[in-house]
């Protein structure tokens, strides 16, 4: 897979609940490095962003299943933690507002409250069960990417908030967008297909 087989708003599947992965089978494995390699790919062709994590859905797989970034300081580090039927099993702390983005929503960031620590369960690539115990930006990631099994995006969070959108310009600093013109009457983002 290449970036081309991301999908972004308003592809209607992104609103719709991923199904519980059964035995891990070959297909499966399949699908998960088609995810890396995607994920990789859309990478390679921006100039200012990361990508960090990826979601089946985000490759029209409707499986519950996503990948995060090992090392979201070095993106030399191209290893990513498969997380597969996961879920979150405690919000800790407080919640805590930041910047957010997401492969399926181009060129938008929004300020997102999550809670600043999370457990999670899940199975790896063996099907075997893990859990991880995640702070601060990583338990970002892991509420946003769980949000997509979901079919939940980041900016459904935020819609009723004028203030908390964003984009990149091209010098790859986030700036504030003109929330009437460039997004609440943006019918990409708001085709929620219920
Ligand atoms: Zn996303």
């Amino acid at each position: 897979m290449t970036k081309d087989d991301i999908v972004v708003v308003p592809e209607p599947n992104l609103r719709k609940r991923s199904k519980k992965v059964g035995l891990i089978t070959d297909e499966i494995k399949q699908i998960i490095a088609d995810m890396r390699a995607a994920t990789i790919d859309w990478e390679n062709s921006r100039e200012h962003e990361a990508s960090v994590g990826l979601a089946a859905v985000q490759v029209n797989t409707m499986l519950r299943i996503f990948i995060v970034r090992n090392d979201t300081e070095n993106i030399e580090n191209k290893d990513f933690t498969v997380f597969i039927n996961p879920e979150i099993v405690k919000k800790i702390g407080p919640v805590e507002e930041d910047y957010e983005g997401c492969l399926s929503v181009p060129d938008i960031y929004g300020r997102v409250k999550r809670h600043k620590t999370v457990k999670v369960k899940a199975l790896n690539e063996d099907g075997k069960p893990f859990r991880v115990t995640a702070h601060d930006f990583l338990a970002r990631i892991l509420q946003h990417e769980t949000d997509h099994t979901n079919g939940l995006l980041f900016i459904d969070h935020i819609k009723d908030d004028s203030t908390a959108f964003f984009k990149m310009n091209s010098e790859g600093k986030i700036e504030p967008v003109d929330f009437d013109t460039d997004i609440k009457d943006n019918s990409l983002l708001w085709s929620i297909d219920a």
